[in-house]
């Protein structure tokens, strides 16, 4: 029988495996940092709480979740993003007492049903970070800054941040007239762009077939009300302060319906300079909408699996550097099992003082030409020999397998 992962998903080893280590333990330090704590949500909420916070006409929710119903017949759906399964642990838990900071982040496994290509997956993994209780432009700004640190911190520099406000409940319906309006006189319209003009008409500045070849489009930043121009200025100013450059893109929206105000995209030339490789925004009327108090909120996340591809791109993982690989052999049989204490000992004390080292062998029944060619095959860069001469003076050989020299060391001074 011939198994294979399921379409659209990837198995993880090896570079990818380090890189994704690597990537997330970055992100944890950067968050902590800066004053965040962790959440871990369940892989699976209640079907209807994604169709509420994302948006019933959303593409998320129409066409990509991944929704079961379990053995008493309740339906519910794989996590098709991070924001929305925080938001409802943030008012589950009344977090707002417990941590009054309000800085949350996560890391984990999303869902979507989605045409797999490169650096886009069925199962994908995201890492997020939200805040809280402040409708601060700093915080809008910190977070944008947050992205930005995790992408450098794997020497992703080279990005455009792409910001626009997508104003408030106040100014928006203005906006989303003037596009119905604008749409309407448009002909040949797409047939997903004609479903968009009655249920959800800013994603038609998404459209990649209609949008970009018309011409004087409405502008949301035309119409943003005196409170959402004043916002998005800061933002705007305390990026500048900061040293954060951007581009202010009037045609930004997001494919989620609960966005306010900010949203943003950082786009890499490294995977396709359409492709976002982090992105989020702010979304004051969410936890609101899903049965909390009036909170104001800003977040992003970036996806891993897109941010390891530019990272390999701008070759981040040919300067990682790896632990030194030692292996311990013997000469003789009779010598295995303090070998194999011997090797236990230094695997959880280290050598030397040095414990970033991974420890191989010994190997029981084979001869030390086929241990030491074994070791040549698993590139390490020490053979630690336990020979009888040696052993009786309380003595081991050392092998450089580099220059191939040959040492011999007293077994207590290691
Ligand atoms: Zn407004
Ligand atoms: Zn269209």
């Amino acid at each position: 029988m011939n198994y294979k992962a399921p379409r659209g998903t990837h198995d993880i080893f090896g570079e990818t495996a380090l890189g994704l280590n690597l990537l997330e333990q970055k992100a944890k330090e950067i968050f902590i940092r800066h004053g965040f704590e962790e959440v871990r949500t369940p892989m699976f909420e209640e079907a209807a709480l994604f169709a509420r916070s994302i948006g019933q006409a959303t593409d998320i929710v129409e066409k990509e979740m991944y929704v079961f119903e379990d053995k008493k017949k309740r339906k519910f759906a794989l996590r098709p993003e991070g924001t929305t399964s925080l938001a409802r642990a943030f008012v589950e838990h009344r977090m707002d007492i417990s941590s009054p900071a309000c800085k949350f982040f996560y890391l984990g496994e999303m869902f979507r049903y989605e045409r797999p290509q490169a650096g886009r997956y069925r199962q994908f993994r995201q890492i997020g970070a939200e805040i809280y209780a402040s409708s601060s432009p700093a915080a809008d700004a910190e977070i944008i800054i947050l992205a930005r640190e995790v992408l450098s911190s794997l020497d992703i520099d080279k990005i455009n941040i792409h910001i626009n406000s997508l104003g408030c409940g106040k100014c928006r319906p203005f906006f989303r007239e003037a596009l119905v309006e604008y749409f309407s006189s448009v002909e040949d319209l797409c047939e997903e762009c004609l479903r968009r003009l009655e249920k959800n008409p800013l994603r038609l500045l998404d459209c990649k077939i209609d949008s970009c070849k018309l011409t004087d489009l409405p502008k949301m930043l035309d119409y943003l009300c005196h409170d959402c121009k004043d916002n998005f200025y800061m933002v705007q100013f305390l990026l500048k302060k900061a040293s954060c450059n951007f581009t202010v893109n009037g045609k930004l929206v997001r494919g989620l319906d609960y966005y306010t105000r900010t949203v943003f995209e950082v786009r890499s030339d490294a995977v396709g300079s359409q492709d976002a490789i982090a992105a989020g925004g702010r979304y004051d009327n969410l936890i609101k909408e899903i049965g909390g108090q009036n909170t104001p909120a800003v977040g992003f996340a970036v996806g891993a699996e897109r941010v390891l591809l530019a990272a390999q791109s701008v070759g981040f993982f040919k300067n990682l550097k790896s632990p030194e690989k030692i292996f311990v052999a013997i000469a003789d049989q009779e010598f295995f099992s303090e070998a194999f204490a011997f090797a236990v000992k230094i695997t959880r004390d280290g050598i030397n003082g040095n414990k970033d080292i991974s420890v191989f062998g010994p190997i029981n029944g084979k001869s030390l030409t086929n241990q030491l060619k074994f070791a040549n095959k698993i590139h390490v860069s020490k053979v630690i020999v336990f020979a009888k001469t040696e052993f009786e003076n309380g003595k081991v050989l050392i092998k450089n397998m580099k220059d191939k020299k040959q040492t011999e060391i007293e077994l207590n001074k290691l």
